[in-house]
């Protein structure tokens, strides 16, 4: 990749230029922290979500799907802590009212808030002399929690307080007992869910890394204590090779410790994987080792007993955890900013992604040569129709000269372009044009199908 072409503004305006993500109720002055999906968004997540469920849940034979409410019950998030501690602490400009994180503020003028309270950063704050970036005071800071409330019930009087779940993760565990009831599985097991995750972010920025409502990949793995570092390693290889399998470049893809005073208070273990993103290296996806904790206080809150009986030792006891957590959007942002690259080709030059087959949102394109000519259209209409049979995604383009037909699907990261000539007619081969080199080859039908199988 050119980290230097994949600029924030190159990306954002590509999503948007060509279908992929759009601003949420953008034509209402748009929503902050919310985005909508065009065909090629919606095409890309769901090849990213296939990729995600092949590699951990159908490639192993120990998990179990579940797909949970997004409206869950108010004990859920005070059983999980996040009624009380999730938050952030909240700084505003004293004239504006504009809102910001105070932690990132803090960052931002080289100063560590982590393990600080909510006075300490503000002293720090103050001694730093630092102005809001519209130069004026910040008002004293107060912390705000994220989840997004919402009331249930037909009458304003009856309705019952509940929250659009702020992670999946909770989804699992309210359900654990449900998937031991039905299936009795036996310990090492994990329970996956795809879905999407609700929080009231502070300051949503930099393009769908920071959104208010997001999607979630999860895995909640339970095991038995002693053998939580075996079942660790086993997730951090999976997310590696997630990462690869999806075309994030690796060496800008970091793995880092999370110090004690920095971890979740229930984590013994986490790493986050972070990437060079355009605006600088982040959290892309976090691996944490969150022992009993969930599990023994929905017990807890719900008066259900969530432990296990493991039939061989005749132990009974509350499982521990192993969550690798990764979120959609900021895994499809990772995806575009690796494959993104603007080189040259043939003498022009090009924008062009450089996606891996398998997530590309569009695997192939046909056209015919010359589109006022009835049987290469008939032609070209006959091999696209043979193809859909395989994989949907066969765009169809004759418009324009040829070499055009080609740029723009190089810049939606199209694999391959079939082309249906004169010759296609006498002998049924066509012209294969590969995106990342420009080569050509001429193939039968045959071919060109089992390239696309490659990439379903
Ligand atoms: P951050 O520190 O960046 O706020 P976090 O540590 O709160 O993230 P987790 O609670 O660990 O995030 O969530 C798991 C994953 O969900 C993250 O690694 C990220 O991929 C995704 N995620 C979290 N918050 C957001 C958000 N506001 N917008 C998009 N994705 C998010």
């Amino acid at each position: 990749m050119n980290r230097q072409a994949a600029s924030m503004e190159a990306l954002v305006s590509l999503a948007k230029r060509r279908g992929f993500i759009f601003q949420g109720s953008d034509i209402y002055g748009g929503l902050a922290g919310t985005f909508d999906y065009g065909p090629l968004g919606v095409a890309l997540r769901e090849n990213l979500k296939k990729i995600w469920k092949d590699v951990s849940v159908n490639r192993r034979d120990d998990m179990y799907e579940i797909d949970a409410s997004l409206i869950m019950h108010s004990k859920v998030w005070e059983a999980s802590g996040h009624t009380e501690t999730f938050t952030d602490p909240l700084v505003s400009d004293k004239e504006t009212g504009e809102r910001y994180r105070l932690d990132h503020v803090l960052e931002a003028l080289d100063i560590d808030p982590v393990g600080m309270t909510l006075d300490q950063m503000w002293d720090a704050l103050v001694a730093s002399g630092a102005k809001s970036p519209n130069g004026n005071e910040y008002a004293y800071p107060m912390t705000f929690n994220l989840l997004f409330p919402v009331s249930m019930g037909a009458s304003e009087t009856s309705a019952a307080l509940a929250y659009l779940r702020g992670e999946t993760a909770q989804g699992i565990f309210v359900n654990f007992k449900n998937i031991i009831d039905a299936y009795h599985p036996k310990l090492p097991f994990g329970m996956a869910q795809i879905g999407k995750a609700f929080r009231n972010e502070i300051a949503p920025r930099e393009f769908v890394f920071r959104s208010r409502e997001f999607e979630q990949m999860e895995v909640e793995y339970f095991i038995r204590p002693e053998n939580w570092e075996a079942a660790f390693a086993d997730w951090q290889e999976a997310m590696r090779t997630y990462a690869q399998e999806v075309g994030i470049e690796m060496k800008a893809l970091h793995e880092k410790e999370i110090e004690k005073e920095d971890r979740a208070h229930y984590s013994k273990r986490t790493v986050d994987f972070e990437f060079e993103f355009p605006a600088g290296t982040k959290e892309l996806w976090g691996l944490a080792y969150r022992t009993d904790y969930d599990l023994s206080r929905h017990s807890e809150y719900s008066k259900v007993d969530l432990s296990y009986f493991d039939d061989a030792t005749g132990e009974r006891f509350v499982p521990h955890v192993i969550e690798p957590s990764l979120g959609l959007d900021r895994t499809m942002f990772a995806v575009l900013a690796s494959a993104y690259d603007e080189d040259e080709l043939g003498g022009d030059t090009r924008v062009v992604l450089h996606l891996n087959p398998k997530v590309a949102p569009v695997k192939m394109m046909v056209s015919p040569l010359l589109k006022n000519k009835p049987d290469l259209v008939a032609k070209a209409k006959e091999v696209r129709a043979a193809l859909k049979k395989i994989h949907p995604a066969i765009a169809w383009d004759d418009n324009g000269n040829i070499g055009k037909r080609y740029r723009r699907q190089d810049e939606i990261g199209t694999p391959w372009c079939v082309t249906i000539d004169f010759d296609t007619l006498e002998d049924g081969t066509m012209t294969i044009r590969e995106r990342d080199t420009g080569e050509q080859v001429r193939v039968s039908l045959d071919e060109v199908v089992e390239r696309l199988k490659a990439a379903v």
